[in-house]
């Protein structure tokens, strides 16, 4: 059995803050506003993941009230997200993640994210995509308040469980 997840995240930019997206690090003069690394981008896969699950979301399974989650890494975070979804059944087949960014180019960077997804994940490289895309300066990811980021993914049944 197949089932299709979707995932959405969006965090603030500020200075002071360093820039994680998919677990790396991106030299930047803001970076992401929140109580883990802020990676939004991995945020928004977590979410797909436990929603092709209906596991429910990262705000039930990690709250921000607690303090085991401060500063925590988001690609750690994932992995514990793996686990649940082999728990239940499940493994992905496939994840496509687009990261909302006006600043900075993302390009050079695409390989890398997606190497740290894939090794995080336990999944071929080949199945792990990851995009970007400005807003050609409109909304609050074009006035470079934020960055958003959405993810789908793929997951299907483990015949064995
Ligand atoms: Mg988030």
């Amino acid at each position: 059995m197949m089932r299709i997840g979707h995932g959405m995240d969006v965090h603030q930019l500020v200075e002071g803050r360093p820039l994680v997206l998919c677990g790396l690090t991106i030299p930047h003069e803001k970076g992401l506003l929140g109580h883990s690394d802020a990676d939004v981008a991995t945020h928004a896969l977590m979410d797909a993941l436990l929603g092709a699950a209906a596991l429910g979301d990262i705000g039930k399974l990690f709250p921000d009230t607690d303090e085991e989650y401060r500063g925590a890494r988001s690609l750690e975070l994932l992995g514990r997200v793996m686990q649940q979804l082999d728990e239940a059944g499940y493994r992905p087949v496939n994840v496509d993640v687009t990261i909302v960014a006006q600043r900075p180019k993302l390009r050079p960077h695409i390989d890398e994210m997606r190497r740290m997804l894939a090794q995080a994940m336990g999944m071929l490289v080949t199945c792990v995509s990851v995009k970007a895309t400005t807003t050609e300066h409109l909304g609050f990811e074009g006035a470079e308040k934020g960055i958003s980021a959405q993810a789908v993914c793929l997951v299907e049944s483990i015949q064995s469980k």
